[in-house]
C-alpha cells in the first residue's frame, strides 16, 4: 500500500546512497573533553563547548536551584505569562557583560537570527550578506520582505566587495543592512569588525553580527566586538549560549530601542514559549563563571596555539583559521573519511566535513578545541593525526 510520505521514503533512501545522511552518535552522560561516545571513551574534539562550562559546578547548580524556585517550565511566552524575574535579571547580566546598553534573549540562536532579522529590513530596503553566512542568517533573509533583488552577497571577508554592494544598495533602497557572522564556523577565520562598521557608517548602513563563536572566545570571552574595541558600531550583536557558554539560548545586544523593538517584533519571542528556569539559570551562571573565572578563556587559548602549532608541524594545512575552530585539510572527501575513522580508532573523535558542507576538494576534519582538553588528551589525538594522516596519505 503507498501513502502520501512514500515520497520522504524515497528521498530518504537517495541520502543514505549518497552517504549524506546523518548517524548522530550517542553520547552517554555528559558532553566534555572526555566522554562516553558509542559505549566507549573518546577524546571530544568537535563539541562547541569551548569553555566546557556544560559540567561547571556553579553553572550546573544553578539549574537545579532554579527548578526548586521556579519550576521545569515557564508557562507561556514572553510577553504574556512567561516573563519571569530571572529572564530579566540574564537580560541585565548579557548587557552588562557585553558593555551594552540592553540585551534580549532568545530560546536559541537561530531564533534570534530567523525572528529579528526578517524585522529588520521590508520592500524598500535592502540586505548585505557575506557569502558564508551561517544557515540561519539565510533562513532570516528568506523570511524576510526585501525583494530578490535587493538580498545580495559580497565575497567572503572582501571589503571592496562589501563596499561596492554598500555604494549600489544604498543608493536604489531605503534602509540597507549588513549581515556577517563574526566567527566563520567551517574556517575558524574572524570577520574585519572595524572595517566592516566603518564602512556601514560612511553608508549609513546598519550592522548585524552573529558571533556565536566569537563570544566566550575572542577578547577574554567578551566577543569580537570588544576584540575590535567597535562594541558601540555595531547595531544587533547576535550571540549564542550554545557555544562558549555551554548551555542553549540566543541573544542580542544594542541600544534599548533596538532591544524594545526586537522584544515587540520578533516572531520566535511573541509565538513561542520562553526558556525554562534551569536554561536561564544556567546562563546566568555561565557568565558570572566567564567573569570570575578567566583561566577557561586562557585555557582554551594556551590548548589552541598549542594544538596548531603541533598540527602544523606534523605537515597539516590548517586554512586560515584564527581561533579554536581548526580545520585539519584533507582534499577529497574519501580522505578526510579515512583520517576520521583512523581517529577514531585512537579514540578521538572529530568530524569529517565533505560536500556539501564544503568544496569537494576542500573537505576536512574539523577540530574544535575545548578548554577542558588535557595536555596528554591533545598528545593522543595529535599522534592519531601523525598516524591517519599518513595513512590517508595527506601528510
Ligand atoms: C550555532 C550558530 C547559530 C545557531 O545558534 P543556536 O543557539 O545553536 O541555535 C547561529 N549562527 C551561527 C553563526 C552559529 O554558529
Amino acid at each position: 500500500m503507498t501513502t502520501p510520505t512514500d515520497w520522504m521514503k524515497k528521498e530518504y533512501n537517495d541520502l543514505v546512497k549518497k552517504g549524506f545522511d546523518w548517524k548522530p552518535p550517542v553520547i552517554t552522560g555528559a558532553s566534555a573533553a572526555r566522554c562516553i561516545i558509542n559505549g566507549t571513551e573518546k577524546i571530544m574534539l568537535c563539541a562547541n563547548n569551548y569553555l566546557n562550562l556544560s559540567t561547571h559546578p556553579k553553572v550546573k547548580q544553578a539549574a537545579k536551584n532554579a527548578v526548586d524556585t521556579h519550576g521545569a517550565g515557564s508557562g507561556s511566552v514572553r510577553p504574556i505569562a512567561g516573563n519571569m524575574d530571572i529572564h530579566n535579571q540574564l537580560e541585565e547580566t548579557i548587557a552588562r557583560f557585553k558593555n551594552r546598553e540592553a540585551a534580549l534573549y532568545y530560546q536559541t540562536g537561530f531564533a534570534v537570527n530567523s525572528g529579528l532579522i526578517p524585522q529588520l529590513a521590508g520592500k524598500k530596503d535592502a540586505i548585505i550578506s557575506d557569502q558564508l553566512n551561517h544557515g540561519s542568517i539565510i533562513d532570516g533573509i528568506r523570511l524576510s520582505r526585501v525583494r530578490n533583488e535587493n538580498r545580495t552577497i559580497y565575497p567572503h571577508n572582501d571589503m571592496g566587495g562589501l563596499e561596492y554592494q554598500l555604494k549600489t544598495m544604498t543608493k536604489q533602497c531605503e534602509k540597507t543592512l549588513v549581515i556577517s557572522d563574526g566567527v566563520f564556523s567551517m574556517d575558524g577565520d574572524i570577520a574585519p569588525l572595524h572595517e566592516i562598521t566603518k564602512l556601514a557608517r560612511e553608508y549609513g548602513a546598519m550592522t548585524y553580527i552573529d558571533d556565536c563563536h566569537g563570544e566566550g572566545v575572542l577578547a577574554g570571552g567578551r566577543g569580537i566586538g570588544s576584540h575590535f574595541g567597535v562594541e558601540d558600531e555595531v547595531d544587533m550583536e547576535a550571540g549564542s549560549f550554545s557555544k562558549a557558554f555551554g548551555v542553549v539560548g540566543g541573544l542580542v545586544a544594542g541600544e534599548k530601542h533596538m532591544v524594545d523593538y526586537a522584544f515587540n517584533k520578533s516572531r520566535t519571542m511573541l509565538l513561542s514559549g520562553s526558556a525554562p528556569p534551569a536554561t536561564i539559570a544556567a546562563c546566568m551562571a555561565s557568565i558570572e563563571v566567564l567573569e570570575s573565572e578567566p583561566q577557561h578563556v586562557e585555557n582554551l587559548w594556551s590548548n589552541t596555539n598549542y594544538f596548531r602549532k603541533e598540527i602544523q608541524s606534523l605537515g597539516f594545512d590548517t586554512g586560515v583559521s584564527e581561533t579554536p575552530i581548526i580545520p585539519v585539510m584533507c582534499g577529497e572527501s574519501h580522505s578526510a573519511k579515512a583520517l576520521s575513522a583512523e581517529l577514531l580508532n585512537h579514540d578521538v573523535f572529530a568530524l569529517p566535513i565533505v560536500f556539501p558542507m564544503v568544496a569537494r576538494d576542500k573537505s576536512r576534519i574539523r577540530v574544535m578545541i575545548s578548554a577542558g582538553l588535557s595536555k596528554e588528551d591533545l598528545d593522543i589525538a595529535l599522534n592519531g593525526f601523525e598516524k591517519g594522516g599518513k595513512s590517508a596519505g595527506i601528510i
